[in-house]
């Protein structure tokens, strides 16, 4: 038998336990997350009107029902939780699928300012993570910047832009969906430093910023026209160049008499977030121009636009697990193939999967062929690892070092709580949004 424990219940982490059972009958894997719920960022990142995305939780849910492969959630690793070095000792191989935990900074002044948040505490907020805060993200707000032209800049927008009748069918937490429900945004600028062609948004997800109902999509065809391949996009790849016509489509046109604007801007840089009142009033961006080599430089000319609310929604990064290397140029575990590597050598029986080894790029789909990657590498080596013998079944001694995880049961008693909350709030299924609802759902499965 091969005792493997990947850290991460996210689809890293879920494609890789699948590829480990599927591949070899003779692996029994642990997969174990910090929270009391499995998915991560499927439940935790992808947004809450995209249920399509969403029901990849049944994919990933199946995978952590197989009769060899064990949830473990509340199970923090690293500081405070299960040292990396004890993981070693419990289980033969241990694969990290640990994400991108963080998210890149600005590095502007005013980036502190309140309200100025990073997108991934706004996404936290409408996804009931247990650790964001309700940070009166829109209070007083009647215009957002949101800066970068990346997917996740897109699902703020669009989430900033709903109405009711569109997010009360989702699982966002209630209070959420109040607050969304009843802001007063009506303005909402997205800001690239380059330009169309280079966007690194899907075409899907674009689109579907135009069919927001009482919401008017602007882009000023001058700005765009500044990079030439939105002139004539004839010779960029498929992906862009289908964005590139969606953007055309809207440059230029009549904007409807809608309730919101949605402005997509280009060619603009953010140089300083402007206080009034104690709070961000102002972005002040750069005006940017194409350097003829697919980036941009300043021009020294500004623009002021006017926002009481800024999402900084330029990126994730990894963090370092206290335990393993860690690239910090990169935000990333170096690795060869899936193994980690330490001091350039490989190191048996430690892997890693997902956007800890390649970074924060790609869509759920990608993490597939990454997982199986690392997989094919840690079977390569499984008859090495499976050597040594190990102190006993992991559970029991975890549990011995007074360590108390949420098995499955527990998760499932949470998904019962989250329907019947939904059942009385009169919705469906209603995220709990906090640590102590969730963990005394949990604990009310019994031990
Ligand atoms: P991303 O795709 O890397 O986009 C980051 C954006 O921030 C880019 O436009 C980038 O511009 C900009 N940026 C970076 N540093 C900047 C700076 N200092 N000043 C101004 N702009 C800056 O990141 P993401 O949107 O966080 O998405 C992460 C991954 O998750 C992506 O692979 C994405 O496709 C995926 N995702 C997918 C979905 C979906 O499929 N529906 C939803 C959400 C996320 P430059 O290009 O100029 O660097």
């Amino acid at each position: 038998m091969l005792r493997v424990a990947v850290v991460g219940s996210g689809p890293s982490g879920c494609y890789t336990a699948q590829s480990l059972v599927q591949q070899d009958a003779r692996v029994r894997v642990d997969v174990l997350d910090r929270l009391p719920c499995p998915y991560g960022l499927v439940r935790y990142g992808v947004a809450p009107d995209h249920e399509k995305i969403k029901s990849l939780q049944n994919t990933l849910r199946a995978v952590l029902e197989h009769e060899r492969v064990r949830f473990l959630g509340g199970v923090p690793v690293g500081p405070g939780g299960v040292p990396v070095a004890r993981l070693r000792e419990l289980y033969h191989a241990v694969v990290y699928c640990v994400g991108a935990a963080t998210d890149r900074r600005l590095g502007i002044p005013g980036e502190e300012l309140p309200g100025s948040w990073s997108a991934t505490e706004f996404v936290s907020w409408y996804s009931a993570h247990p650790d964001a805060a309700d940070g009166g993200f829109l209070r007083g707000v009647r215009s957002a910047v949101v800066i970068g032209m990346g997917n996740v800049a897109v699902d703020v927008t669009r989430m900033l832009a709903r109405g009711a009748a569109e997010l009360s069918p989702t699982d966002m937490p209630h209070a959420a969906l109040t607050v969304l429900a009843s802001s007063r945004v009506d303005r909402i600028h997205m800001v690239g430093r380059r330009g169309p062609s280079q966007a690194r948004f899907t075409t899907k997800e674009l689109r579907e910023l135009g069919t927001l109902p009482d919401t008017g999509i602007a882009v000023d065809p001058a700005e765009a026209a500044q990079d030439p391949a939105y002139t004539d996009p004839s010779a960029l790849p498929a992906p862009q160049r289908r964005n590139v016509e969606v953007l055309r489509g809207w440059a230029g046109a009549p904007v409807p008499g809608a309730r919101r604007l949605v402005r997509l801007r280009f060619f603009l840089r953010p140089a300083e977030l402007i206080a009034r009142e104690g709070r961000v009033g102002a972005v002040r961006l750069e005006r940017t121009v194409p350097d003829g080599h697919g980036g941009a430089t300043g021009t020294g000319r500004f623009e002021d636009v006017e926002a009481q609310l800024v999402l900084r929604s330029v990126g994730y990064r990894g963090v370092l697990l206290e335990g393993l290397p860690f690239d910090a140029a990169g935000g990333t575990v170096p690795h060869l193939a899936g193994r980690v590597l330490r001091e350039g050598a490989v190191t048996p029986g430690e892997y890693v999967a997902g956007w800890i080894k390649r970074g924060p790029t790609g869509v759920i789909g990608t993490n597939r062929p990454c997982a199986k990657e690392t997989v094919t590498s840690l079977l390569r080596d499984a008859p090495f690892l499976a050597d040594r013998d190990l102190p006993g079944d992991p559970l029991a001694a975890l549990r011995a070092e007074g360590v108390e995880p949420v098995e499955w049961r527990g998760w499932q008693a949470i998904e019962h709580a989250e329907a019947e909350l939904g059942a009385s709030l009169g919705r469906t299924t209603v995220k709990l949004p906090d640590w102590d609802t969730l963990l005394a759902a949990a604990r009310a499965a019994g031990p």
